[in-house]
C-alpha cells in the first residue's frame, strides 16, 4: 500500500485501541459511550484508508500533497506518538490526561496534507458509505470537551484549530477550482482523474474524454467585449456541468478550452456526450450571445500506467478537436487514444 495511506490506517487503528481502552476505565464513568463511539469511528477511518490504498499510488498521492516527504515525516512522528499514547492508555490515566491525549491524536490527523484526500472518497465511490467525515468526528469531540469541566481549558485551542482546518480545506478546494466557472482547473482535473483512471485499470474499464473549445471566440470578445466573453465562459461552464453524470469530472483547461472525463464510457457514450453538449450549447437560450463549440473526443481501455493513459487521452482528444475545427466547426470528432 502507498506509504501515507498505510501510516494513516496504522494511526487510526491505534487511536481505535486507545479509545476502546478509555471506554473500559472506571474514570470514564458516563463518558464510556462517547469513547466507544470515537473508537468505532476510528475503526471506520482505518478501513477507509485501506480501501483508498487499493487505488491510489505514490504518483497520484504526490499530485495531492505538496511536499510528500515532509508529510510522510510528520505522519511517522504522529504514529510514534500514537504508540506512546496507546501504552499510556493501558496504565492508570486520569480523565484530563485522556482528553489531552485525544487532542494529540485528533489534531495530528487534521494535517493539511490529508485534506485533499477526503475528496477522493466521494469521487471514487459516490454511492458507498465508505468515507471519512472528519469534520463531524472533530465537531463531536470538541462539543463533548466543551461540556466537560475537565476539558473546558482545552476548548478554545480546539475551536481555533478546527477553524484553521476549515479554512485550509476551503483554500485547498479553491486551489483546484477555476474562479470564473467553478469547474476544476488543470491541476484539480489531473489530480482527480488520475486516481479514477487507476481505479478503472483494476477492472479493465473504458473511459472517454472530451475537449471542448468555443468557435471563433475571439470575435465574441472583439464584438461584445471581454465582460460578455467572461459571461459566455461562465454560462458554458454551467451548461457543461448540467449535462454531466455525478461520476464525470469537468475542468477548464485553458482560456476557452474545457475538458470532461467520462469514466466507464466507451466510444458510443463519448460520442453521445459530445453531441449532446454541442447541441445544448447551440440551442442555449440563456447564452448572452449565440455561440457554438467544437468537440474532440477520445476513449481508452485502462489497465496500464494511469498518468500515461491520461496523457494519451488528452493528446488524442486535442488532435480531434483540431480536426473538428478544420472540418468546419460546430461539430464533434473522435477516435481511440493512440
Ligand atoms: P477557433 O474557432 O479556432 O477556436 O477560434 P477562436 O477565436 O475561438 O480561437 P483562438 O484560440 O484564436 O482565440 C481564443 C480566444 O479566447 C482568445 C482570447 O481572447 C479568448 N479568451 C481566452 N481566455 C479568456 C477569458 O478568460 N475571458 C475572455 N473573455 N476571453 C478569453
Ligand atoms: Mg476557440
Ligand atoms: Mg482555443
Amino acid at each position: 500500500m502507498e506509504k501515507v495511506l498505510e501510516i494513516c490506517a496504522r494511526i487510526d487503528g491505534m487511536a481505535e485501541a486507545v479509545y476502546a481502552a478509555y471506554a473500559r476505565k472506571p474514570e470514564s464513568g458516563d463518558l464510556a459511550d462517547f469513547w466507544l463511539q470515537l473508537a468505532e469511528e476510528e475503526r471506520e477511518h482505518a478501513a477507509a484508508w485501506r480501501w483508498l490504498g487499493r487505488f491510489v499510488d505514490r504518483a497520484t498521492m504526490e499530485s495531492y500533497i505538496d511536499d510528500y516527504d515532509e508529510a510522510l515525516a510528520r505522519l511517522e512522528e504522529l504514529s510514534s506518538q500514537a504508540k506512546a499514547l496507546l501504552a499510556r492508555s493501558r496504565e492508570g490515566i486520569s480523565l484530563s490526561a485522556m482528553f489531552a491525549d485525544t487532542c494529540t491524536l485528533e489534531l495530528g490527523m487534521l494535517d493539511t496534507a490529508l485534506i485533499h484526500l477526503f475528496s477522493l472518497f466521494d469521487l471514487l465511490n459516490p454511492a458507498d458509505a465508505r468515507k471519512i467525515d472528519y469534520e463531524a468526528h472533530i465537531r463531536h469531540f470538541s462539543q463533548r470537551i466543551r461540556e466537560s469541566d475537565l476539558g473546558s481549558g482545552l476548548a478554545p485551542m480546539i475551536d481555533r484549530i478546527f477553524r484553521f482546518w476549515k479554512q485550509n480545506s476551503l483554500l485547498a478546494e479553491q486551489a483546484q477550482r477555476d474562479y470564473l466557472t467553478g469547474l476544476l482547473n488543470r491541476r484539480g482535473f489531473i489530480g482527480r482523474t488520475m486516481p479514477l483512471a487507476a481505479l478503472l485499470g483494476r477492472s479493465g474499464g473504458v473511459s472517454g474524454l472530451l475537449m471542448i473549445d468555443i468557435d471563433r471566440f475571439k470575435a465574441v470578445n472583439d464584438t461584445h467585449g471581454h465582460v460578455t466573453g467572461d459571461t459566455v465562459l461562465s454560462r458554458l461552464g454551467a451548461t457543461i456541468s448540467g449535462h454531466l453524470r455525478i461520476s464525470d469530472a469537468a475542468g477548464r483547461f485553458g482560456g476557452e478550452e474545457f475538458t470532461v472525463f467520462l469514466p466507464e464510457t466507451g466510444p458510443e457514450g463519448a460520442r453521445d456526450a459530445a453531441e449532446k453538449l454541442r447541441k445544448a450549447v447551440e440551442s442555449d437560450g440563456e447564452m448572452p450571445v449565440p455561440i457554438t463549440v467544437s468537440v474532440g473526443f477520445a476513449w481508452i481501455t485502462h489497465g496500464g500506467n494511469a498518468a500515461e493513459e491520461m496523457d494519451r487521452l488528452l493528446k488524442t482528444a486535442d488532435e480531434n478537436l483540431y480536426a473538428a475545427k478544420r472540418n468546419g466547426r460546430n461539430r464533434t470528432e473522435g477516435s481511440p487514444a493512440g
